[in-house]
């Protein structure tokens, strides 16, 4: 999904990107605006997208300001012409109050609508006679009524039910009270596909209609990929993918040695352990590394001793984090305080895999047997 988008900064602490589909609406607005335009269409319809962005950055920081009132963790946004869209890095363990969402999702659409009436009262200041009734509404040959058109249909799309815009978080976070948060975004992403797909039948009445329902199906996918993604990663257990067969080092192990028991694994990472307890982390890379700069020593002076653990219960999205997050390669996994297993993002890709296959082949025979 990254790569479908670009990174345009960082405003009140959060990340902003700013996603593929401006370029979609730059072509939508040449192609439908172009004929009455001549060569003046580029330049316009370049005018046009930028306005579209500045209203939607706009939207994103009311909700940032909004959320920040509640003290709420800023999640990167991805900017889509018909608003933002939060990106979840991680499954929501708890989902807002839907009270405390309505507050943060409200802000977004009163900033558009504040624009729009601005946006309005100087127009009209300026020129009294200008219609801002006049059809097409919205047009690439008139900016500063697209400007107040464009803000007020803005407001209006997020204010419908449909998720990822901002009246479908609201519903997606009520839907989570009967239901655990995967279940709820899941509902809440099809609602926002029903609404998606209405859109785009109405596109043969206005095209953009059409233009919006595809918008929306893009931002609804993009939710959806992450929902199911979320959804595998809070079920597994560690106790399921985690490594048992492994290598580990004593603190008194020299280099040597260490290399030497490495040269015979897989393994790129090894837990240390003095005992049953274990006391820190070393990687092959740095035992090498430490060879060849001091010469022999002892694995204790080159190992890493501040590591995170996890407990074997624990889900695979909480060890994706935290082996996402402090940059560690291994998550020694203790059970009541004794080491169990260990966890890599090269093991983990792996057993990922594995369980899928092992889970498609359950599927398959238990289809076939009668
Ligand atoms: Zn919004």
């Amino acid at each position: 999904m990254r790569s479908w988008s670009i990174h345009a900064g960082r405003i009140f602490g959060i990340d902003l990107r700013i996603h593929i589909s401006f370029l979609f609406l730059l072509a939508f607005v040449w192609m439908t605006d172009s004929a009455g335009l001549g060569t003046e269409a580029i330049g316009r319809g370049v005018a046009f997208t930028f306005l579209v962005l500045a209203s939607v950055l706009l939207h994103e920081i009311g909700h940032r300001l909004a959320g920040m009132r509640q003290n709420r963790h800023a999640r990167p946004v991805l900017l889509m012409p018909i608003g933002g869209v939060r990106i979840q890095e991680e499954p929501d363990r708890e989902m807002p109050d839907p009270r405390a969402e309505l507050g943060v999702a409200i802000a977004g659409p009163l900033i558009n609508i504040f624009l729009a009436f601005v946006a309005a009262a100087i127009l009209i200041g300026i020129s009294p006679e200008s219609s801002l009734v006049q059809r097409p509404l919205v047009f690439a040959g008139n900016l500063p009524r697209s400007f107040v058109w464009v803000n007020v249909f803005l407001a209006a799309i997020n204010f419908l039910p449909a998720y990822p815009l901002d009246g479908g978080r609201v519903v997606r976070a009520i839907l989570a009270r009967r239901m655990d948060p995967v279940r709820a975004t899941r509902r809440a992403v099809s609602i926002g596909q029903g609404f998606a797909l209405a859109f785009i039948l109405l596109g043969v009445w206005n095209t953009w209609l059409m233009m919006i329902g595809f918008f929306l199906f893009l931002a609804a996918q993009l939710e959806d990929r992450h929902a199911v993604f979320h959804a595998v990663l809070s079920q597994v257990r560690l106790e399921d993918v985690m490594l048992t067969d492994f290598s580990t080092l004593s603190p008194a192990d020299t280099l040597e040695d260490a290399l030497h028991k490495a040269v015979h694994t897989l393994q790129d990472d090894f837990p240390v352990v003095r005992g049953s307890d274990m006391v820190g982390v070393v990687s092959r890379q740095r035992i090498v590394d430490a060879l060849r700069a001091s010469g022999n020593g002892y694995v204790q002076s080159v190992m890493n001793r501040v590591f995170s653990a996890a407990q074997s219960g624990d889900s695979l999205a909480s060890a994706f984090r935290k082996l996402t997050s402090h940059g560690v390669t291994l998550l020694p996994v203790v059970n009541s305080g004794r080491l169990v297993g260990i966890i890599t993002l090269q093991n983990l890709m792996h057993s990922m895999s594995l369980l899928a296959e092992a889970k498609r082949l359950r599927n398959e025979n238990g289809q076939s047997s009668p």
